[in-house]
């Protein structure tokens, strides 16, 4: 075997394989960005070309909401992040992805857990559209072990959620460990993987049995796109597929297009979004009115050593808690600045910041005021120069 680092059958690196996924051929014809097909009605040649394509709707084409070879090329591209992944589906956002794979291994009398730490649209889907439709839920402490979490199951525990780290308060989570205690439990396991964007840490290959991404964080960039994604180990894909279909999921080809072009620049753009976060928050840390930085890769995150044990790198989404609090202190803190705008969604190349109220069940709120920033693909000196003259804004006047 060559040792020299030259060997052109070696596997392709992360970056190599996203210039690479996706580009069948027999999709593309040749052309380097698969051809946005825009569908409904396929029409055939004859009967017998009709019931062929009923037989495997999935691997031809059919009728548009079971795609074209511009969604299959993004679908395959996305399982390529995702080893150990037998496909991918496609849905019109996160929150559809998310609460169709719930539905897809949930049924009346099921029992499902989910942390305290989760996005909370996934909160009021399982603590409220979930539970009206006899899905019972308990809410746990995303820190739990492994052994905390097994105490928690019984029968009828059909899922087990997962985010991390958590929306707002960026808990990093035992995912190995959980999934390893829910799969010899015979619970199927769901992990929302948008701030990794599967790229800094990879759920399936961790013991998750499905994946799900909101792509209109990471991988559409550009903040013009809301999609979502689930991949699905080979035991999961068959029933997530069936339930997708029975809920009519599906997204445009252009929009697909927009997400694979997003896709192709994912590694540059958070390799970049990484290291200005880090600069930041690391600046952010060394300011005497800042009591905490919640980013998992500084030590002041909750779960921090998990973050080192099991991701490969970062990306741009933190937050952070100051000393003061008061009800005009987000608004003096954010209205007058430059780079940083107002916005809930992330991952786009605009810097954004949003005042975090976190609703939690189990913890008490934390004092202080608390703000999100999702660090873009700006120079972070402009960035540091904005929020240290919101600090300025909101600092107790000198008292001597
Ligand atoms: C934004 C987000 C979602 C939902 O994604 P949409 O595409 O906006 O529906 C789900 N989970 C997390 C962690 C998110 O940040």
């Amino acid at each position: 075997m060559p040792t020299d680092g030259h060997d052109p059958h070696r596997p392709p690196s992360p970056e190599t394989a996203l210039a690479a996924a996706g580009r069948r051929p027999e999709w593309t014809h040749g052309i380097v960005s698969p051809p946005v097909y825009r569908a409904s009605t396929v029409v055939y040649a004859s009967v017998a070309e009709m019931e062929a394509a009923a037989r495997a709707p999935d691997t031809r084409l059919y009728y548009g909401r079971r795609g074209t070879p511009t969604h299959w090329a993004l679908a395959e591209a996305l399982t390529a992040l995702e080893p150990g992944a037998a496909g991918t589906l496609l849905f019109p956002s996160g929150v559809a992805a998310l609460a169709t794979a719930i539905l897809a291994v949930c049924r009346p009398g099921s029992h499902v857990l989910i942390p305290d730490s989760a996005y909370e649209p996934t909160a009021s889907f399982v603590l409220g559209f979930a539970r009206d439709h006899g899905i019972a839920a308990d809410v746990y402490d995303p820190l739990l072990d492994a052994a905390g979490i097994a105490r928690l199951f019984r029968p009828g525990t059909a899922l087990l959620l997962l985010e991390s780290p958590g929306s707002m308060t960026f808990e990093v989570q035992d995912v190995p460990g959980l999934a390893a205690a829910a799969r010899s439990a015979g619970v199927t396991t769901l992990l929302d993987n948008s701030w990794a964007a599967s790229w800094v840490f990879k759920g399936i290959a961790a013991g998750c049995d499905m994946v799900m991404q909101s792509l209109t964080k990471y991988v559409g960039g550009h903040s013009d796109l809301l999609m979502g994604a689930v991949s699905a180990t080979p035991a999961l894909l068959p029933q997530l597929r069936r339930t997708a279909h029975a809920l009519g999921q599906c997204v445009s080809a252009d929009d697909a297009a927009l997400a694979l072009r997003g896709y192709r620049t994912l590694g540059v753009r958070l390799a970049r979004h990484a290291a200005s976060a880090l600069a930041v928050a690391r600046w952010l840390a060394e300011q005497p009115l800042v009591t905490r930085v919640l980013h998992p890769a500084l030590p002041s995150c909750p779960g921090h050593a998990r973050f080192r044990r099991d991701f490969t790198g970062s990306s741009g989404v933190f937050a952070f808690e100051l000393a003061v609090d008061g009800p005009d202190i987000a608004a003096r803190f954010c209205d007058p600045m430059h780079h940083f705008r107002l916005g809930y969604s992330w991952g786009g190349f605009e810097s954004l910041i949003v005042p975090a109220r976190p609703h939690r069940r189990l913890a008490p709120p934390p004092a202080g005021a608390r703000f999100r920033v999702s660090i873009g693909l700006e120079d972070p000196a402009d960035l540091i120069a904005d929020l240290a003259a919101a600090l300025d804004r909101v600092s107790p006047p000198a008292s001597a």
